[in-house]
């Protein structure tokens, strides 16, 4: 039998003249066969027009080099949450809108999703607009799913429990197109056992969710000790959550067909301290030795 590889990779950047195809190139460079990329800058939704991003080029050196998929990671600024301020929401719905297309002319089948913050107006408000915006988008229908995160708690953060993107579900109309991405870091900060007992994790969310559901995992590690709701991300082996555990969770028979993305810091460069460097080519080769 023959048997299945593992699909890792980190966290790339879109920009310069080769956009699209720049980001297949970095993550080729790191020695990955996935990737997941924000479709411009994390912090804004300005974006460039299709025809600028190199797509069929990075497609062809996809190809040429076996990476089958990538994932899309929506700007953590939107806050689809927002039951306060409606101009915010309305943002959050256009934005969304338009980022689902983009991910899907792109050929990505998964956009990732911050589910936002209730802004003190409380959780059930929260998931309400949550619910009511992804409805929206997803009216006209989607080629691309999209993959609510599971958060570290902090501030009025919705989404740091498995109860909460349980409740989203069952409020969202076509939730077949609904799908989660786990976050190491973020599951560990909320006070689950990511370190101590991965498999009771796995249960309790296959309980709630199933665990066809996880579409994406963020394999980073914790600066912060289990439950301080704080999401600050390690390197490998640096943190609370630790190597062993991280490399049980990229090898998980469970978990094989699961595309996983690190998003670790960069480092300051040794002989410059002020330049520092993607830690992912080596991160990338440490969790994949056997
Ligand atoms: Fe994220
Ligand atoms: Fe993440
Ligand atoms: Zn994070």
């Amino acid at each position: 039998m023959e048997q299945q590889k593992i699909k890792l990779g980190s966290h790339v950047g879109m920009n310069g003249k080769d956009m699209f195809a720049g980001s297949v190139r970095e993550a080729l460079s790191y020695g990955a066969n996935t990737f997941m990329i924000y479709t411009g800058a994390p912090q804004n939704t300005r974006r460039k027009e299709l025809a600028q991003l190199h797509i069929e080029a990075g497609h062809a050196l996809m190809e040429q080099n076996g990476i089958e998929e990538f994932i899309v990671h929506a700007p953590y600024i939107i806050n689809p949450a927002n039951s306060v301020n409606p101009a915010t929401f309305e943002l959050a719905v256009n934005f969304l809108r338009l980022e689902l297309d983009r991910s899907s002319s792109m050929g990505s089948r998964i956009l990732v999703l911050h589910p936002g913050s209730h802004v003190g107006a409380g959780k059930e408000k929260g998931i309400r607009k949550i619910a009511e915006c992804i409805n929206t988008v997803l009216e006209a229908g989607s080629e691309c799913m999209i993959a609510l995160e599971t958060m570290a708690g902090k501030g009025s953060e919705i989404g740091s429990t498995f109860e909460d993107l349980a409740e989203i579900y069952d409020q969202v109309g076509q939730s077949n197109l609904l799908r989660v991405c786990m976050d190491t870091c973020h599951m560990h900060d909320a006070g689950y056992p990511v370190s101590e007992d991965f498999d009771s994790v796995l249960e309790t969310f296959d309980r709630l969710l199933g665990l066809s559901q996880i579409a994406a995992i963020h394999i980073n590690d914790s600066k912060n000790p289990r439950g301080a709701g704080k999401d600050r991300h390690a390197n490998i082996g640096e943190g609370y959550i630790g190597y062993e555990a991280l490399h049980r969770i990229v090898h998980h028979p469970a978990l094989v067909k699961v595309p996983k993305i690190l998003e670790t810091p960069y480092r300051p460069l040794p002989d410059d301290p002020s330049k520092t460097a993607a830690p992912y080519k080596e991160e990338i080769a440490w969790l994949l030795q056997p």
